[in-house]
């Protein structure tokens, strides 16, 4: 049985890694990522799909030429030239698709489908991730960003970790990952906790020693205890 004080450690661990998280944003946030300056639901779920499978810096171009579009100009392309534009970014053609089937039950539930984690999830090409992402970034819901980038931070700073074969669909992993998010500013929360994985806490050789976390982190401790006993042998 979890004790009382190891519950306590926990959710102040938590916490200090909220408030890590939110001051990386404010201090060391991509904050000229265009889709991160609007509140629009349909700009978030149009850059989300712009971002599946390609950079920040690559799907940046294509959402300005994209996002003074509506839903309804954007079924009324053609499907060819919008594959045109999409291209830079790859399966432009099933891209193309999916934003007019998108756009397209965005008109049709008079933008409705856009607050509704259910009926996000019901469009093409949308999952779990897309849809938190769009509700917390337009509306504020503390939803987790859980990304590959999310687990690898997850499982070292608290050791949290999977067994399924696809981390991304482990619901105890989701559950996790609810539990980070703060219900205040959990856009900050989320946006700091892409940033600080994608510069500080990198998939190879993270910057454990610049790391303003590093004092709660797992891994840290792990590898100093490592080190502290090489050094005695
Ligand atoms: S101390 Fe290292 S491993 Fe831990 S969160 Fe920071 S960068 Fe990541």
């Amino acid at each position: 049985m979890v004790s009382r004080q190891h519950k306590l450690q926990r959710a102040a661990k938590i916490h200090l890694f909220q408030r890590a998280m939110i001051t990386y944003w404010q201090q060391n946030g991509r904050h000229e990522l265009p889709w991160r300056k609007t509140t629009s639901a349909w700009n978030i779920l149009l850059a989300e799909v712009l971002l599946r499978k390609t950079t920040s810096a690559q799907a940046a171009a294509v959402y300005e030429s994209l996002a003074p579009y509506s839903p309804a100009e954007i079924v009324g392309m053609d499907q060819a030239a919008l594959a045109g534009l999409l291209q830079p970014l790859g399966i432009h053609q099933v891209r193309a698709k999916q934003l007019q089937q998108i756009a397209q039950a965005v008109i049709d539930s008079g933008g409705t489908v856009l607050e509704s984690d259910a009926a996000l999830r019901a469009l093409p090409g949308v999952g779990r991730y897309i849809s938190n992402s769009v509700r917390c970034c337009a509306f504020g819901v503390p939803a987790p960003a859980m990304d590959t980038n999310l687990i690898r931070v997850m499982n070292r700073v608290f050791g949290w970790t999977s067994h399924r074969k696809r981390p991304r669909e482990d619901r105890k992993l989701w559950q996790c990952a609810e539990a980070l998010v703060p219900d205040d500013m959990p856009r900050e929360f989320n946006w700091g906790m892409l940033d600080f994985a994608a510069a500080i806490c990198t998939q190879r050789k993270p910057k454990c020693e610049q790391c303003p976390i590093n004092e709660i982190c797992t891994y840290y401790a792990a590898n100093r205890q490592v080190q502290a006993l090489e050094m005695a042998e």
